[in-house]
């Protein structure tokens, strides 16, 4: 192997070359992408992780040279050396498509079997067969752009922070329980039989411990794990950008550097400059009545309205039954969003289609209602419907000729639910959203509790260590279901982007929270004991947020899958279709950890 490359040194990336390169001598490495043969002359384009380049043996150059070349075959790999020259026909096809390389000298490093797919970005093959092969996926430029995308956010990410003088400290992977709510990854201790780590959901413990600990500013590129039924776009094991800072105490502390942090990403990356107009602040409840989401997409309008009112006479059970929803803190209403133009858009079966979308979003149900070009109404609830009605929505909704209303009716967070999905299959579907624009905010005053009907009690919407805003402190304890929180989340393009909040600092705040939730002393102790009692010894104020870095990606490359920004991503049902991980494991393994399976 020593003298495979007999001292040959690669010039150039194969995407470098134009054609100020035309006479010089040039060395390439890469993969071949194709090879095609004209009698005399070879054509093979190569390719490396920056692009591809024409490189032609031309037999009457070098006939040794010319011979190797007819062996080529897709994927082998190669080192070219030869001059640059311009190319006789030239293509736009690929960005080097003005030269080519007349090879004077060629090593065939590898060869390669006939690859189970072409590598290329449009190539059609199933997903399975993809991540089987994940290493060959991996080669389509698509996927190397995307990895590299990836490389230049941490970059970025690294210095913008490292410039605030954020330090980035590693924090354990076998560690305790953390409370961000999912469930847990194991890993059995075979030191300690029946003992285990749990594999961390984040680092938040740590990093506040980290606070408590002097060290000021912390960020970490952290792998973090949630055990959970995978919906898409979710992974078992993901990436998070996060970052803690102390001495903070209102949010725009905190929000105020990670704006700096994430126009900085930006511009270094896609070269954007977020101005005027981004990072605006919408509360959580603002959010949820006029989106339906605390991740709303703002690039197109269409907002619920709230027509409770306009029904409040309706002999109609199922708006009745809606007004009349009182359990704990959960009250329910009947809201609308006004499809503008929609009635001639819809056609009947869209309209039921529409409706059994609703039902896969949990609504029970979904009203509709249009008015033609000339003004006839037709619904779903006629026999419902007077004229009164009819009137009362016109003005609250804006509702004219041409427009399509959806109406649903259910507790409050059903029908935010419905309308604000119903709101976004509408607009992928009509193509309400203007693909190029980003547009970025932050949700704030996010309720402290919510009330979980399942468990029947409250539970923290974010964690137990958020502060509550100042004004509502007595609120936790007298009507936690109006207090709201020291959180905010960063929303990108309706995604979010990231979240966190200003902890709480004081050791008898924690306490209060904690007993709201429900801890008893006990629990408190058993789970996290070290942290409540780190609180013993000086906690400075403190706060901060983590980003997905995945989702981060997806948004700066505009991919729709999580699968395509990570390297070696598992499957639906958290496998790895390549490495068939997870695997069973030796019995003797087993007895190590003094394990039985059931
Ligand atoms: N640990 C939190 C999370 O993973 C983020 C934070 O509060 O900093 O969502």
């Amino acid at each position: 192997m020593a003298d495979l490359l007999n001292g040959l040194k690669r010039t150039d990336m194969c995407n470098d070359f134009s054609i100020a390169d035309a006479g010089r001598k040039a060395v390439v490495f890469g993969w071949v992408q194709r090879r095609r043969s004209l009698g005399s002359l070879i054509f093979v384009d190569v390719r490396d992780r920056s692009g591809l380049v024409q490189v032609v043996f031309d037999q009457t150059t070098d006939g040794a040279v010319f011979e190797k070349a007819e062996k080529l075959r897709s994927e082998y790999v190669v080192a070219v050396e030869g001059t640059v020259r311009e190319r006789a026909s030239k293509t736009n096809k690929i960005a080097t498509g003005d030269v080519e390389i007349l090879a004077e000298d060629l090593r065939i490093l590898s060869e390669s079997d006939t690859t189970p797919f072409e590598i290329l970005d449009n190539v059609n093959v199933n997903d399975a067969l993809r991540l089987k092969y994940r290493y060959l996926d991996l080669r389509r430029p698509t996927l190397q752009r995307n990895l590299i995308m990836r490389n230049e956010i941490a970059k970025a990410t690294r210095a913008y922070l490292d410039s605030l003088g954020f330090i980035e400290v590693e924090t354990p992977i076998l560690g305790k329980s953390t409370p961000e709510g999912a469930r847990d990854y194991l890993v059995p201790s075979r030191i300690h039989p029946g003992e285990f780590y749990a594999l961390p959901q984040s680092p938040q413990l740590y990093k506040q411990l980290l606070m408590i600990a002097g060290f000021d500013r912390y960020y970490q590129i952290a792998k973090c794990f949630r055990d959970e039924d995978l919906r898409a776009n979710r992974q078992p094991e993901f990436t998070q950008i996060d970052i803690e800072m102390s001495f903070v105490e209102r949010i725009e502390d905190v929000t105020y550097p990670i704006e700096g942090l994430i126009k900085n990403v930006f511009k270094s990356t896609i070269g954007l400059d977020l101005g005027e107009g981004h990072f605006r602040n919408m509360t959580y409840k603002n959010a949820m009545e006029n989106y339906g989401t605390d991740k709303p997409d703002t690039r197109f309008d269409m907002k619920i309205v709230n027509v409770t009112d306009v029904f409040k006479d309706t002999e109609f059970k199922v708006f009745q039954d809606a007004m009349n929803v009182k359990i704990g803190p959960i009250r329910g209403s009947i809201r609308a969003i006004n499809f503008k133009g929609g009635a001639a858009k819809l056609s009947r079966k869209d309209l039921d289609g529409v409706v059994e979308f609703a039902k896969t979003l949990g609504a029970k149900g979904l009203c509709w209602l249009t008015v033609s070009e000339t003004g006839e109404v037709k619904s779903s609830f006629n026999k419902f419907l007077t004229s009164e009605n009819v009137e009362g929505l016109k003005k609250a909704c804006g509702l004219k000729n041409g427009d399509a209303l959806f109406i649903a009716s259910d507790k409050d967070y059903v029908v935010f639910n419905t309308l604000g999905g119903v709101r976004l299959m509408l607009a992928e579907k009509f193509s309400l959203i203007d693909h190029d624009v980003y547009d970025v905010l932050w949700i704030t005053e996010f309720p402290m509790f919510e009330w979980s009907e399942e468990e029947n009690r409250y539970m923290a919407v974010h964690h137990p260590f958020t502060a509550p805003m100042d004004e509502d402190l007595e609120l936790c304890s007298t009507d936690p279901s109006k207090a709201r929180a020291k959180a905010y989340d960063l929303v990108i393009n309706g995604q979010e982007a990231g979240g966190g909040s200003i902890r709480i600092h004081s050791r008898d705040i924690q306490k209060r929270m904690f007993n709201i939730l429900g801890f008893s002393d006990e629990d408190i102790q058993t789970k996290f004991g070290f942290f409540v009692d780190a609180f013993n010894y000086g906690a400075p104020p403190h706060g901060g947020l983590a980003f997905g870095l995945d989702r981060l990606t997806m948004l700066l490359t505009k991919d729709d899958s999580i699968r395509d920004v990570i390297a070696f991503p598992k499957v639906q049902t958290a496998s790895c279709l390549m490495s068939q991980a997870p695997s069973p494991v030796e019995d003797k393994q087993l007895d190590e950890l003094g394990i039985k399976i059931k």
